[in-house]
């Protein structure tokens, strides 16, 4: 090739190159567009498997086939309790305790928004999103409840949802699950003094009336509180309650946050997204 052809021909490439990193509008189904190039957003992929995948959907299914296996099961074991911390007589009337957010509600819409708008979490655009009250039922939790209801199994649901969230979260749990649900059974954070992140008390609330039968939620912290513990801290305390999972707390896949996330960067939510993301990587495991 000719010299002036050469240089020509680097040229042309290296302004395709840079198009190519520069990035290239793309658009979501809500209409938002990204730019994106090789620097993608971190929730890019655990995103598309939860809205994409059969194997995100199966995961659930299977959670809830077995949740219902086993209320059946437990059902008949009048000392059967669920709650670690303790409990109950087999006269109490029976009960279920589920957390909302990736256990029954669906809220990979936001994620998905904010991968698009290259965002992090954020109150504004959360507390947007639960005022929509639209968010989709994960799959398989419709017909459990609706067995649960059947055997007689009263439904309370526990979550870090705000107390300000609670009307629009019980409109949008009605939607999706029917009519019997009130404020009565939904139990938001700071609804009462002592009803904090940590969900201990409210779990002994439902308990102080309830026998309650099964946990059913995708963090730890919907099982059992851990405090602000290391990774490495949670796996072990993890283990510790085999014989739980899978029998009294079934759990729902969430590969989009939670306390697995958070404390990969030691809670610190004050963080930078730079300073975020270096603890993040310092914890990839490169040794077989
Ligand atoms: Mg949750």
């Amino acid at each position: 090739m000719k010299r002036q052809y050469r240089w020509i021909a680097i040229v042309i490439m290296g302004v395709l190159a840079g198009a190519v990193l520069a990035g290239c509008a793309v658009q979501g189904t809500n209409g938002a567009t990204a730019t994106v190039g090789r620097e993608t957003h971190e929730q890019l992929n655990c995103v598309l498997w939860v809205q994409t995948s059969p194997e995100y959907e199966l995961a659930c299914r299977e959670s809830y086939k077995l949740a219902t296996l086993m209320l059946d099961e437990a059902l008949y074991g009048l000392q059967w309790t669920a709650l670690h911390e303790g409990q109950a007589s087999g006269t109490l009337p029976p009960a279920v305790i589920l957390d909302v957010d990736e256990t029954v509600l669906d809220n990979s819409p936001l994620e998905a928004r904010l991968v698009l708008k290259n965002r992090e979490y954020n109150k504004e655009m959360w507390d947007k999103w639960v005022a929509e009250a639209a968010a989709r039922d994960i799959p398989g939790a419709k017909e459990f409840i609706q067995h649960a209801i059947e055997e007689g199994v009263e439904i309370f649901f526990v979550t870090n949802r705000g107390h300000h969230n609670e009307d629009h979260t019980v409109r949008n749990l009605r939607d999706r699950f029917g009519p019997m649900i009130t404020g009565e059974t939904v139990l938001t954070k700071d609804e009462q003094p002592d009803w904090t992140s940590d969900k201990s008390t409210r779990r002994a609330y439902v308990g102080s009336t309830h026998r309650v039968l099964l946990l059913i939620g995708d963090d730890f912290n919907d099982f059992a509180y851990l405090g602000e513990v290391s990774p490495e801290e949670r796996v072990i305390a993890a283990r510790k309650f085999l014989d739980y999972w899978g029998e009294k707390w079934i759990l729902l896949p969430n590969p989009m946050y939670g306390h697995w996330e958070q404390a990969l960067y030691d809670y610190d939510r004050a963080l930078g997204d730079a300073m975020k993301l270096n603890s993040k990587y310092s914890h990839l495991d490169t040794k077989p």
